[in-house]
C-alpha cells in the first residue's frame, strides 16, 4: 500500500488573486473536487470548483461578475479576467428524500463538514488557498495513490442518499483507469436499483463521460456485472451470449465493447463512438440460423437504427446527435468491391451523405477491430475512398440542386408544378447519377420532355 507524501500543490496565480479578495472580506476559500484529484494525480483538470465560507449573496456583493448558476445549491459563478469559476458555499446536505437531490441545503460550519458529503474520498480532499496545504481527512490522496475508488464513509448508505454515484463510481474507473473498492462493488450490485429514481439528464451525463474517456469498456462490463446495464441499457444487455459464428470471435456484446473502445482509443467522434457500441443491437431479434451452422442476421442494420434512435431518446440525447448516430448505424454495412460502378459508387455518396464518409469509415475500423480484436490491413477501404475521390472529381451531381435544370427551367417547357414535376427531377437525377454527361441544360430539358426516361429518350 502506497501513501502519497504530498501535502502541497502548487496553486495558480488566478486562484491566489482570487483568494486573496475572499481573505480581505475576512472569507475562507479551498479549491476541492477534481481539480485536487487531478493535480494530485499530476494530470491537468480544466475547470476550478472553490469551496467557501462565504454565502452566494455574499460573493455578489464582494465580486463585480458574479453569474447565480445554481443558487438553489449555493453555488455561483464568479467571472473573472475571462475565467469561470464555480463557487459552493460549505455544504451539509440535508436527507435526501428521493434518491435524486437533497431536500434542503444546509450550510455546514467548516470545509471538514463540507468534504464529508462527497462522493469518493479522491473526490473529499481540499486545498486550502491561497498556500495550497492539503486537507484529507478520508485518505483520499493514500486511495489515489493506489488507485483506488471509495466512498466516503459507507457505501451502501452513501449511494442510498444518491443513487447517481453508482454510475458516477463507473465513470471514474473508466476516465481514471482505477479499481472500485469491494465494498462499493457490493453496495452497488446488492441495489442497483438504486439508478431508478435519478433523472435521466444526470445519468445521461454521466453516460457522456463513460463514452468520451478512453476506455468505455470498463464501466460498461462494471454496469453489466452490477445489474445497471439491465436498468440503463436493457438492449445491450440482450447481445450478450449471442454468438455469431461464422463471421466473428465474439458474442455481440464483447463485439461492440471493443468495437467503442476502438473508437475511443483513436478519439473519433462521439457519435461514431456512440455508433460503434450500437450498431449491432438488432442482432438479437434478426439472429437466424443459416446453412452449416453459420448465424445469419438479414437487416440487422435497420433494426439496429431503430433501437438505437429508442436508446438515445429515452436518454434525451438532441434530436442532431441521435440522427447522426441513427444514420452510421443504418448505414454500417457498406460492402464496397472493385466491381463496384462508378454509379455504384456516387449512389453509395448520395445516400451516406459526403459529410459523413470519414465517420463511416471510422466506423468500419472500429467494427473491423471489434470482430478479432485486432488491427486488421484494411487495403478495400483505402481503395473505396480512392474510388470515390475520383468518381467525385469526375462529377459531383449526387442531388437534385446539382442538377442543371430546376423546376423553373422544366415549367418553362409546360411540365406543370406538382407531383408529375418531382417525379421527373427524381428521373433525372436518376439518368445524371447514372451518366453525369448528360448534366447540361440542353440533354436534361429534352429528357424531361421525352417523359423523365432518358432510355426512351435514347431509343427514339
Ligand atoms: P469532472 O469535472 O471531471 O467530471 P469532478 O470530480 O470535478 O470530475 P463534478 O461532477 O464536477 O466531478 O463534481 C465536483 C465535485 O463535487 C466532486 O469531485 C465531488 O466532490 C462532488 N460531487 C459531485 N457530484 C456528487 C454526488 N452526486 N455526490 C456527492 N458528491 C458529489
Ligand atoms: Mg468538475
Amino acid at each position: 500500500m502506497r501513501v502519497s507524501k504530498i501535502d502541497k500543490i502548487a496553486v495558480p496565480r488566478l486562484l491566489r488573486e482570487l483568494s486573496a479578495i475572499f481573505k480581505t472580506h475576512g472569507k475562507q476559500v479551498f479549491l476541492v473536487g477534481g481539480a485536487v484529484r487531478d493535480m494530485l494525480r499530476g494530470t491537468q483538470h480544466i475547470d476550478w470548483d472553490l469551496a467557501s465560507s462565504a454565502r452566494p449573496e455574499e460573493i455578489m456583493r464582494i465580486f463585480p461578475n458574479v453569474i447565480p448558476t445554481g443558487i438553489k445549491h449555493g453555488t455561483v459563478t464568479i467571472r473573472y479576467k475571462k475565467h469561470s469559476i464555480e463557487v459552493t458555499t460549505y455544504r451539509k446536505d440535508g436527507d435526501y428524500v428521493d434518491g435524486r437531490h437533497p431536500d434542503s441545503i444546509e450550510y455546514a460550519a467548516g470545509i471538514e463538514d463540507d468534504l464529508s458529503r462527497r462522493d469518493f474520498t479522491m473526490n473529499a480532499i481540499a486545498a486550502e488557498l491561497p498556500g495550497g496545504h492539503i486537507i484529507d481527512p478520508y485518505h483520499g490522496r493514500m486511495d489515489i495513490e493506489n488507485e483506488f475508488i471509495r466512498c466516503v464513509g459507507k457505501a451502501a448508505d452513501r449511494l442510498n442518499e444518491d443513487g447517481l454515484r453508482a454510475l458516477r463510481a463507473l465513470r471514474f474507473a473508466s476516465q481514471l483507469n482505477f479499481d472500485i473498492d469491494n465494498e462499493l462493488l457490493h453496495a452497488i450490485q446488492n441495489n442497483p436499483e438504486m439508478i431508478i429514481p435519478v433523472s435521466m439528464e444526470r445519468v445521461r451525463l454521466e453516460f457522456d463521460k463513460i463514452i468520451a474517456s478512453g476506455r468505455p469498456s470498463t464501466a460498461l462490463l462494471y454496469m453489466e456485472k452490477c445489474g445497471l446495464m439491465q436498468l440503463i441499457l436493457p438492449e445491450l444487455m440482450r447481445c450478450r451470449g449471442v454468438e455469431q459464428k461464422g463471421y466473428h470471435r465474439f458474442d455481440v456484446l464483447t463485439h461492440c465493447l471493443l468495437a467503442c473502445d476502438y473508437a475511443a482509443r483513436n478519439k473519433y467522434k462521439q457519435s461514431v463512438r456512440l455508433a460503434a457500441l450500437f450498431h449491432d443491437a438488432g442482432k438479437p431479434e434478426t439472429a437466424k440460423p443459416g446453412a452449416s451452422d453459420v448465424w445469419t442476421f438479414y437487416n440487422h442494420e435497420i433494426v439496429s437504427a431503430d433501437i438505437t434512435r429508442a436508446i438515445m431518446t429515452r436518454l434525451r440525447y438532441s434530436n442532431a446527435s441521435i440522427d447522426a448516430t441513427v444514420h452510421l448505424v443504418k448505414e454500417h454495412m457498406f460492402n464496397y468491391d472493385d466491381v463496384w460502378s462508378e454509379s455504384a459508387v456516387r449512389r453509395f455518396v448520395r445516400r451516406a451523405g459526403e459529410e459523413n464518409l470519414q465517420d463511416l469509415f471510422d466506423l468500419r475500423r472500429a467494427d473491423s477491430f471489434g470482430m478479432t480484436g485486432f488491427e486488421a490491413p484494411l487495403d478495400l477501404l483505402f481503395d473505396f475512398q480512392d474510388r470515390i475521390k475520383s468518381t467525385l472529381a469526375k462529377s459531383r451531381a449526387l442531388s437534385l440542386k446539382d442538377l442543371a435544370v430546376n423546376g423553373n427551367d422544366l415549367m418553362r417547357t409546360g411540365i406543370p408544378c406538382g407531383k408529375r414535376m418531382g417525379f421527373i427531377l427524381r428521373r433525372l437525377l436518376e439518368a445524371v447519377l447514372d451518366d453525369p454527361e448528360l448534366n447540361t441544360k440542353e440533354k436534361l430539358l429534352e429528357i424531361a420532355i421525352a417523359g423523365g426516361d432518358s432510355q426512351s429518350m435514347m431509343s427514339t
